[in-house]
């Protein structure tokens, strides 16, 4: 009986999704295959992932290479506790990031998302001052950033309707914009007016492009300063790299645009190349020494039960060699001049506004009148599935974050069901 239900209908009976209020929401649609830049329905219809899975499979779904080195590891070892013990996963991921990271990085902390890669990196700048005798409580953050769901990574996330229920238990976080170019200098003068006021012990941002605030892009020279400005008051400086790092932005990580480095950069998403769950904390010697001591209370007593899986490591460490390969990075370098040449080709539409584009991250946003703004991205998103193609456009913002290994082809069909929408909306 139940086997002649669809996956749609069965999931109904017990499942409770994310981010999903299930009273208004449609059902969810079954895939039951992927492979490279495409995803396969129950009913037999197959989708482009623009948006690489949120941001995770950028090599392409059920890569061989990954998944060849992955069962390897799996008949050999599986899993094994990362307290007292370690093992060649995570020692050669280790060595890998290390090539790769923003200069100044040292040391790396496993866990298994990326909210507990932010909330260690929240953690570990607030257990820093804590270790050094310091009376600094308060974070930093930016306006609109998003962190995670975890209690700190909500609480340094900027506020939203959704996290009512929870902003009594929140830590202290202050709050500034972005630079945009234009307000940078009162962007740095609220900085400095809150260091005087506050004892900010870290900021923590999403260099350069926010995504969950729909792929909002701010200013590197703009960034640059405030990251000075913390330095010099030793307020830890935590880069959130989840959503940008492995090659998005069209460098390793973000910051590699900015001269003045993070003390800690958060990972993960496509850490793992979308295979299996993992998020990194990375930090540089001088967080780590704060920490090393005598004192055992001076550790950082924080540890996940699959810290460091070994399988996970393996996705990582294939990841990693293909991200830093020639046919990869002309990959990317191919189709950011793709996303050039659209954004060229659209710019001055009339639908068009606030287009923006950094490696193989391009977004705009539609230019609808207001009162449509709350249906409309439903009205996107299924016309867009409709046209076999799968974006997750965030109100009126339409954002393409495809695997790098998305063709020409591929991406022309993605840009031409884009500028479908025009007539339509
Ligand atoms: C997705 C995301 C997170 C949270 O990662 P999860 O694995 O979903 O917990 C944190 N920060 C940024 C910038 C993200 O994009």
């Amino acid at each position: 009986m139940q086997e002649n239900l669809s996956l749609a209908e069965r999931d109904k009976k017990h499942l409770w999704h994310p981010l999903t209020q299930h009273k208004i929401a449609s059902d969810a649609l079954g895939i039951v295959k992927a492979n490279g830049v495409k995803l396969y329905d129950e009913n037999g219809k197959e989708y482009i992932d623009g948006i690489s899975s949120w941001y995770t499979c950028v090599y392409g779904h059920c890569n061989e290479f990954i998944t060849d080195r992955v069962a390897t590891q799996m008949k050999n070892l599986d899993q094994v506790v990362f307290s007292g013990f370690t093992h060649k996963p995570a020692v050669e991921l280790s060595e890998a990031l290390m090539k790769i990271l923003p200069e100044g990085q040292q040391k790396l902390f496993f866990n298994d998302n990326g909210s507990t890669a932010t909330e260690i990196g929240i953690k570990m700048a607030l257990q820093y001052h804590h270790n050094l005798g310091n009376d600094r409580k308060v974070m930093l953050a930016f306006e609109e950033g998003f962190h995670g769901d975890t209690f700190g990574a909500m609480s340094v996330s900027g506020l939203s309707v959704y996290n009512g229920a929870f902003e009594d238990h929140f830590i202290s976080v202050e709050r500034i914009p972005v630079p945009n170019g234009d307000n940078n200098q009162a962007v740095l003068d609220q900085l400095k007016q809150l260091i005087k006021t506050h004892n900010v012990a870290g900021f923590i941002y999403e260099p350069l492009v926010q995504g969950a605030a729909a792929m909002k892009m701010h200013d590197a020279d703009g960034l640059n300063e405030i990251l000075k400005v913390c330095k010099e008051n030793d307020i830890v400086c935590v880069a959130d790299e989840v959503m940008t790092g492995f090659g998005k932005t069209g460098k390793y990580f973000a910051s590699d645009y900015i001269e003045t480095k993070p003390d800690i950069v958060c990972m993960s998403k496509a850490l793992t190349a979308g295979l299996l769950p993992m998020g990194l904390t990375s930090c540089s010697q001088k967080i780590y020494d704060a920490f090393y001591s005598d004192e055992i209370a001076k550790g950082l007593f924080h540890g996940h039960t699959y810290s460091a899986n070994p399988l996970a490591c393996a996705a990582a460490l294939a990841g990693i060699e293909l991200l830093t390969s020639e046919e990869m990075q002309s990959n990317i370098k191919r189709i950011e001049n793709l996303h050039q040449a659209f954004a060229e080709k659209i710019k001055d539409h009339p639908k068009v506004i606030n287009i923006r584009h950094l490696g193989i991250i391009f977004a705009f946003d539609l230019n609808v009148k207001m009162e449509r703004y709350g249906n409309i991205r439903n009205q996107l998103f299924s016309y867009f599935m409709e046209n076999g193609v799968y974006l997750r456009p965030l109100g009126s913002t339409i954002y393409i974050t495809a695997p790098f290994i998305t063709s020409d082809e591929e991406m022309q069909k993605i840009y031409d069901t884009i500028e479908g929408v025009f007539d339509k909306f």
